[in-house]
């Protein structure tokens, strides 16, 4: 293998097919605020994605953020240490405290049954996130909010499309984070969205990604300016047209993973939930160092010999970097899933162009490996 292999690739949609919505652009000169292309997407993303309100946004962080300010969260929040670091940001951001709570094994998400542990007088919500996404348990997560009077704020930026025994998990919870960054199933470039389930908070959200303004001249709120602009709305309704088949392709590629990696000894990986319709953003894998005879970075550091860039989402975790040092839920041993989940996971290519050769280079390796040679 000559070029190099990355745990993901974006999908772009045909050039000359963009260039038309580009020139719409050019002849309007509507670029952003607004504009025809941004109502239409979000009005085809409510379809697409069975939801009832969709604020775009020009990331996801910026989304989390703002979703954060719009239910007026404070003081403390349960959150998982697993996750991209940007989930525990937003709370930074917005002078709430993180508060870790452990993982549970099967989905690697929030464990219901600690959450309760957590909670203190100043805890005002739950941000939990449909890691690789697989849906977090939202029945008893909601039934402790609703115990607590807690919100519950779903980071959603792994999940496309993701269904529940037919229904969107994106319906779950006060509100869900999107992400369309480059990286994710579904890209505009990058981009973000809030999903919400009335109308208004859907106005609270839009005047809050754009400064506060509730009119020409009236500011009610600390804005912020987190507005997709309609360079990436066009995009995104082109990259929807495509969407399917993409995820149609990386289901094929995971299903093959899952085929050709059973019964290695050592490795293991996250099959598909019963019930659950997936997007398939992420193919981990778990090296256990015991059973394999080398560790998770061995492994990492063979492949990159052969091209292959696999990455270690997620190590560390977000409770073990420098900038949440000090929290007392942080402290090595607080959380023992988490805390070996992070030091044998490792993510493998997964996208819709990926070659089957490469996924069979992939497997070899693993096999050879483990053989203990
Ligand atoms: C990608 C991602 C984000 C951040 O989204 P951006 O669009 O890159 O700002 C937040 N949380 C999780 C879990 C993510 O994977």
């Amino acid at each position: 293998m000559n070029d190099s292999i990355f745990v993901t690739q974006p999908s772009m949609p045909p050039l000359d097919e963009y260039v038309e919505y580009l020139k719409e652009i050019w002849e309007s000169k509507w670029l952003t605020n607004n504009g025809k292309f941004h109502r239409q997407l979000e009005k085809e993303l409510c379809d697409y994605l069975g939801v009832k309100y969709v604020s775009l946004f020009s990331n996801g962080t910026l989304a989390l953020l703002t979703a954060l300010q719009a239910l007026r969260i404070t003081g403390e929040v349960i959150t998982t240490p697993y996750s991209f670091v940007a989930t525990s940001h937003a709370l930074w951001w917005n002078n709430i405290k993180p508060v870790f709570s452990d993982i549970e094994p099967a989905t690697l998400n929030l464990d219901p049954e600690k959450i309760e542990a957590a909670i203190t007088p100043l805890t005002t919500a739950i941000l939990a996130v449909h890691v690789y996404g697989n849906p977090c348990n939202t029945d008893r997560i909601k039934e402790i909010a609703d115990t607590y009077g807690l919100k519950v704020i779903y980071d959603a930026c792994h999940t496309f499309g993701v269904k529940v025994k037919g229904v969107p998990v994106l319906n779950f919870g006060d509100l869900s984070v999107m992400s369309f960054h480059a990286t994710k199933v579904y890209n505009t470039f990058e981009g973000g969205a809030i999903i919400c389930h009335d109308e208004a908070m859907k106005k609270r959200i839009d005047l809050l990604k754009n400064f506060g303004f509730a009119g020409e001249t009236t500011v009610i709120a600390p804005g912020i300016n987190a507005k997709m602009n309609e360079v990436q709305a066009a995009f995104g309704l082109l990259q929807l047209k495509y969407v399917d088949e993409a995820i149609a392709k990386r289901k094929r590629i995971f299903s093959y993973y899952c085929q050709h990696l059973k019964g290695i000894k050592g490795v293991t990986y996250m099959d598909e939930m019963p019930g659950v319709e997936h997007c398939y953003s992420y193919f981990p894998v778990f090296i256990n160092e015991g059973e394999f005879g080398r560790n998770r970075d061995y492994v990492y550091e063979e492949l990159k010999k052969i091209n292959v860039y696999t990455r270690r989402y997620f190590y560390p975790l977000i409770s073990q970097f420098p900038a949440y040092r000090g929290l007392e839920s942080a402290a090595a041993g607080k959380m023992p899933v988490a805390e070996k989940v992070t030091e044998e996971v490792l993510c493998l290519p997964i996208y819709p162009d990926l070659n089957y050769s490469t996924i069979d280079s992939i497997i070899g390796k693993l096999k050879v490996f483990g053989s203990g040679s």
